[in-house]
């Protein structure tokens, strides 16, 4: 079969002809529908050997959806034909989080070697997979994978994030979020669908601008000081209410700092070296700093419901296998609108 693999440190990834896996005992084969292109992925090709953990030749693709091909032996609980999605942040499913679905926070994943599909273990950008157990899938249903793949992570990423902050988000209130890609366009969507809070995006490109109010944003300006001020004059004053970075550079960061008030969460979600300062004089008291990973499997049937009330939806571009590296050249280029979509 074919699969986009990343082969080399500091080389593109590349289509090639592998073998077809079989499913080993308790484990389910899918024939891929669709599988998103994440920036993450660009983040671990970008990583020096020394920092780069994911093994090679690595199939990428964390991003998932295909119809149950075949169970290994004991596999249950889904049927062959069933059109599925993947639960991403493999755990051990037995430890105190995975027991309550939070399994991207499993604590034996890292000493029992356990890699989410496309960061470690072969993941969705190949013609075929194999999902190490059925408790890892999501039932899709009616709705279209290519269209619903990328919920997997773009949309259960800042739904995991946005959720905590709800009860903050009263009428008048002012939701930030910065870098407005893949991520970043469905937690403007989230975030209108789910809070009262004025919604305001900040990124850097007129075009993903265009997206976030597209999308529904009510407002969307240049990462830069200015906007500090336009969101200030939004909130009588006060400043962002909850600030989410999708990008964490040094400078969005920094200026996520610069606009929150008493008590505002401030949520890095991009893998950026941007990071802030926490004490008593650095910050506006009570302000809550936390860097989230993925999401909870309820966490992502959620999802899937937001998506299927209409609530939510993900801008797709597609593209097939064979022109699976040129996702990450658009997605380096930045002229990507919302997700790249491969279709096998
Ligand atoms: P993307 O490439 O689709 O979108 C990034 C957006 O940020 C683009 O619109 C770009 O114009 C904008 N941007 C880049 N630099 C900027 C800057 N300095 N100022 C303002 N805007 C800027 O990326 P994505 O796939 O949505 O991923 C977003 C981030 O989230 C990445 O860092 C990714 O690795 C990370 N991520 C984190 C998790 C997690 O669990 N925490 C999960 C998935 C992705
Ligand atoms: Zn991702």
């Amino acid at each position: 079969m074919k699969a986009c693999q990343y082969v080399e440190i500091g080389r593109p990834p590349r289509v090639v002809d592998v073998e077809k896996p079989t499913p080993g005992p308790g484990e389910v084969l899918l024939r891929i529908t669709a599988s998103g292109a994440c920036h993450s992925d660009e983040f671990i090709m970008s990583l020096p050997e020394e920092q780069y953990t994911f093994g090679l030749p690595l199939t990428l693709g964390h991003e998932g959806a295909g119809i149950v091909e075949e169970l290994g032996e004991g596999a249950s609980g889904v049927e062959v034909g069933e059109s599925v999605a993947v639960y991403g942040p493999w755990g051990c499913g037995l430890c105190h989080a995975c027991a309550q679905g939070k399994e991207n926070y499993c604590r034996f994943a890292e000493e029992r070697a356990i890699q989410p599909p496309g960061l470690g273990a072969p993941g969705s950008m190949a013609e075929f997979m194999i999902v190490d157990s059925p408790r890892h899938l999501v039932r899709l249903g009616d709705l279209d994978p290519v269209a619903s793949v990328a919920l997997t992570d773009a949309g259960l990423t800042p739904y995991h994030a946005i959720k905590p902050t709800l009860p903050k988000l009263l009428p008048g209130s002012v939701a930030v979020v910065i870098g407005v890609g893949g991520l970043g366009h469905v937690a403007v969507q989230i975030l209108k669908a789910l809070s009262a809070a004025t919604v305001v995006a900040l990124d850097a490109k007129e075009a993903a601008r265009q997206l976030a109010l597209d999308v529904g944003a009510d407002h969307a300006f240049a990462s830069d000081s200015a906007a500090v001020d336009e969101i200030r004059r939004l909130s009588g004053g006060l400043g962002a209410t909850v600030v989410f970075d999708f990008v964490a550079a040094d400078a969005t960061t920094a200026l996520a700092a610069t606009m929150v008030h008493a008590e505002s969460d401030l949520v890095i979600v991009g893998v950026g070296p941007g990071s802030v300062p926490v004490g008593f004089f650095s910050l506006p008291h009570e302000v809550r700093v936390w860097s989230p990973y993925w999401g909870s499997r309820p966490e992502l049937e959620e999802v899937l419901e937001l998506a299927r009330v209409g609530a939510i939806h993900v801008e797709t571009e597609t593209f097939g296998l064979d022109e699976a590296p040129v996702v990450y050249e658009r997605m380096h280029a930045g002229t990507l609108r919302g997700r790249g979509i491969v279709v096998p």
